[in-house]
């Protein structure tokens, strides 16, 4: 099953956490939304990523 609820897509970089929302664009930054399914290979989502799993690499260190 599809799910209908989109992610801000630029909330990294303007929030703390997904702003999550039904509609096209971000209710508080009025960024476009993408679809939350499809998260971990999104290209945009590369560098948060990128960026947790090397804090997450140096914590365990
Ligand atoms: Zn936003």
């Amino acid at each position: 099953m599809k799910s209908d609820i989109r992610v801000c897509s630029a909330w990294h970089d303007r929030h703390n956490r997904p702003v999550y929302t039904l509609s096209s664009t971000c209710p508080e930054c009025g960024a476009p939304t993408e679809n939350s399914a499809p998260a971990p290979y999104n290209p945009d989502d590369t560098y948060g990523d990128y960026r947790r799993a090397r804090k997450r690499r140096r914590a365990e260190e």
